[in-house]
């Protein structure tokens, strides 16, 4: 990497910026080997200038919100990690309808537990999802019925060629768990969003998402994994294919298909992020083969897997 522009970073971040660091703790499997750099990132405006610096050095880079959608290799990720732990938020009650902005590092579970304290509904289907909002708003993230696409009125991006925007959501093209950035990779970071909210009651909006937790705890695993691995196919679910196929409870290494709920891949212990994609191909391939529907994954592959074993 460019020592030139490693220092200018490093000048700017000093004690954030660190090198060779093991990414497995900042992802929700805890699986991954190191990133080049990782740099903590706590505003929009360092979150822009790290992205145009390193667009203009050439540097490959990625943002990491959560972790929580992403199998990072075990060979780790070149180049610079920006962890984005920008989280400012705002409620704009005086809005009609009302609404919060909010940086793309703000915890998804924040924006739904301070919009319920308020008396504002529209992210009780939000409270359990971990991750951030710009994981959210890249992935389309959704659940128990509302989605991403359903809350977004703006998002503010920085684009490497064009510079600073604000996008509508319909920019977004949004489909189920997808958008434009998801299937297309422009050189794009989502720096805000603003999300559309409405007036209700606060006990009535706390049960709600009460009653989401519980039902995500009666019949989720607990336990590190990527939430679910596959998007579901037209009218079928995932999960049900992959107990069909008789996996429930398979294991590659530390890798497991949890008993509880086929389209969870767990960490039991010490997982390779070879064996977790192992495992993957091993349902993809068998789903394939005993009913002909090919599995699309909802996480992400990311880092180096180039002829990918134990390093
Ligand atoms: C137990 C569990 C349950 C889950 N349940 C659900 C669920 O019900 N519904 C659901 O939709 N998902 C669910 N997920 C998946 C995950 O929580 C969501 O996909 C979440 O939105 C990912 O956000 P993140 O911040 O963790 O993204 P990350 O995993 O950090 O990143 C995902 C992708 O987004 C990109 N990205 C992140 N931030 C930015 C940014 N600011 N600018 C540009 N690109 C960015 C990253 O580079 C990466 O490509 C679950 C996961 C777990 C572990």
């Amino acid at each position: 990497m460019d020592a030139v522009v490693l220092e200018s970073l490093r000048t700017f971040f000093g004690e954030r910026l660190r090198e060779n660091v093991p990414l497995a703790p900042y992802t929700s499997a805890r699986i991954g080997g190191p990133a080049d750099v990782l740099i903590d990132i706590r505003s929009s405006e360092e979150l822009a200038w790290a992205a145009q610096t390193l667009w203009a050095a050439g540097i490959p880079w990625r943002v990491l919100g959560g972790g929580s959608n992403v199998l990072v290799s075990d060979r780790g990720v070149r180049g610079v990690v920006l962890l984005n732990r920008a989280r400012r938020v705002c409620f704009r009650l005086e809005d009609d309808p009302p609404t919060v902005w909010a940086e793309s590092g703000a915890t998804l579970n924040d924006l739904a537990q301070r919009a319920a304290r308020q008396g504002l509904s529209g992210l009780e289907w939000a409270a359990s999802v971990p991750g951030s909002l710009g994981g959210a708003v890249y992935g389309n993230a959704g659940a128990f019925g509302g989605d991403m696409a359903g809350n977004l009125l703006t998002v503010e991006i920085l684009h490497r060629d064009s510079g600073r925007q604000t996008w509508p959501v319909e920019k977004m093209e949004y489909g189920y768990r997808t958008s434009v950035l998801k299937r297309d990779h422009p050189p794009v970071v989502i720096l805000a969003a603003t999300l559309r909210l409405q007036r209700g009651d606060p006990q009535a909006i706390r049960l709600q998402m009460q009653a989401n937790h519980e039902q995500r705890r009666r019949t989720q695993p607990p336990g590190a994994s990527m939430g679910s691995m596959f998007k579901n196919p037209p009218g079928d679910k995932a999960g049900r294919l992959i107990e069909a196929a008789g996996l429930k409870g398979t294991r590659i290494g530390g890798a497991e298909i949890s008993p509880m709920h086929a389209n969870f891949f767990i960490n039991t212990e010490h997982t390779r992020a070879a064996d977790m994609k192992a495992l993957l191909q091993l349902a993809q391939r068998t789903v394939f083969d005993k009913f002909g529907v090919w599995l699309e994954p909802e996480i992400e592959m990311i880092g180096d897997w180039d002829e990918e074993s134990a390093p």
